[in-house]
């Protein structure tokens, strides 16, 4: 399917550094080393309700590597998919009376406009869970011939067992597994399951529910090997980065990576791992099933700069769980307000420090918020908050300007 479009992409008179992340896998910040170019997979949305700050967080974050690779100097090849099939999408379909197709229609291209307002660079392969069929089929199948795979009822699982580096990814401890598998989509508890920690690689038909045609019968795939399949396909094995929200870390990385290690042994399914943190609103973890979302679309719609809530989000670090609140969209508008005064007088205190000050943050686990506290120094100065302003940059303006739409993807 396709994506949404690209925003323009300023490139920078100097290169940044190489970029560091935090790797979930061993605990670490890791520079990362592209052999070509740069390559990422961001798990993305089941197109079942608009997208909220959680998300936007999250797909901001990782625009922020992105960002950080191309100044940086490389060619960023990047993959999203779109569960567009899933539990979750039929339920909600069947409860408001609505085709699925329709609904995740709808609800991906809403996140489309979304992700295009806040001007997050679209990935180069966007990929649905229904167009993947054909490359799940092909993965279950080299599952199949590495006796991964087994039948219970119409339902195909994966075997755990048959990765011997199952549980790396997480490095979570078996009892931990257990305990957040069925608070995620897992079914441990299922009888003629080998492992209760094995996954459901292809769901058969359900009465009432969409199927496609495959050598196990018709049904659907799974959800994790669904990013799987897209992924060691868009993006060949050992890419750079497998990122997502950190919800995500157990069990859906750990079962990718499981699904990659059997299909091409000796080949890791990503190098690195990275994890944003969650959105909380209202005390609690933003989530459906506790009803307190805030949608991007809904502040879209309520006339607020989508510049002001990309830097709300800014002002966040991205591995950190944080709680949204109105106040911090009224505080990013009066900011954006001042940056932008600034940004008009032309001149300004020197910006060659700050272009390569902010770039060195964003590559050291994408400091967002280290970047934004420099931008704001250099407004500060500029501006003569403290008296005395500072206008010996002739270009300083225009320099800060182009700084911050290539790295912070904030365009004044
Ligand atoms: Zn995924």
């Amino acid at each position: 399917m396709h994506a949404w479009p690209a925003p323009e992409f300023p490139s920078l008179p100097v290169t940044g550094p190489e970029v560091a992340l935090h790797d979930t896998a061993t605990g670490r910040l890791v520079t990362t080393t592209p052999e070509g170019a740069a390559r990422l997979y961001v798990c993305g949305i089941t197109p079942y309700d608009a997208t909220h700050l959680g998300h936007a967080a999250t797909y901001v974050g990782f625009d922020l590597l992105n960002r950080a690779w191309r100044n940086a100097g490389h060619e960023v090849v990047y993959a999203q998919n779109v569960t567009d099939v899933d539990d979750p999408l039929l339920e909600r379909a069947t409860k408001v009376g609505i085709d699925w197709v329709e609904l995740a229609e709808r609800e991906t291209e809403l996140f489309r406009q979304d992700m295009t307002a806040l001007r997050v660079l679209p990935p180069d392969h966007y990929t649905g869970a229904v167009e993947s069929i054909p490359l799940v089929i092909e993965l279950i199948q080299k599952l199949e011939a590495a006796g991964a795979v087994y039948q219970v009822e119409t339902d195909l699982y994966f075997s755990v067992t048959a990765d011997p580096a199952f549980g790396e990814e997480s490095g979570f401890p078996r009892e931990q597994m257990l305990e957040i598998y069925p608070e995620r989509g897992g079914d441990p508890d299922r009888p003629g399951k080998r492992d209760p920690l094995d996954c459901v690689v292809w769901r058969g038909e359900r009465p009432g529910e969409p199927s496609w045609p495959s050598p196990w019968g018709p049904g659907r795939p799974g959800w994790h090997i669904e990013c799987a399949a897209i992924a060691r396909t868009q993006l060949g094995g050992g890419f750079d980065v497998q990122g997502g929200g950190s919800d995500l870390v157990f069990p859906h990385h750990e079962m990718c990576a499981g699904h990659a290690h059997v299909a091409d042994p000796g080949t890791p399914f990503a190098r690195m791992y990275a994890h944003a943190g969650m959105v909380a609103y209202d005390g609690e973890k933003m989530s459906k099933s506790k009803g307190n979302l805030v949608f991007v679309s809904a502040l879209r719609n309520s006339d607020i700069d989508p510049m002001a809530i990309r830097l709300a989000l800014l002002r966040h670090h991205y591995r950190s769980d944080w709680e949204w609140t109105d106040e911090q969209l009224f505080d990013a508008v009066d900011t954006l307000g001042q940056w932008r005064k600034a940004l008009a007088l032309g001149r300004g205190a020197p910006a060659e420090p700050v272009v390569e000050d902010v770039l060195g943050v964003l590559a050291s686990d994408l400091d967002a918020p280290a970047a934004v506290e420099l931008v704001q120094d250099w407004v500060d100065a500029t501006l003569g908050t403290d008296g005395l302003a500072d206008a010996s940059d002739p270009h300083a303006a225009a320099s800060i300007g182009v700084l911050l739409d290539a790295a912070l993807g904030l365009q004044l």
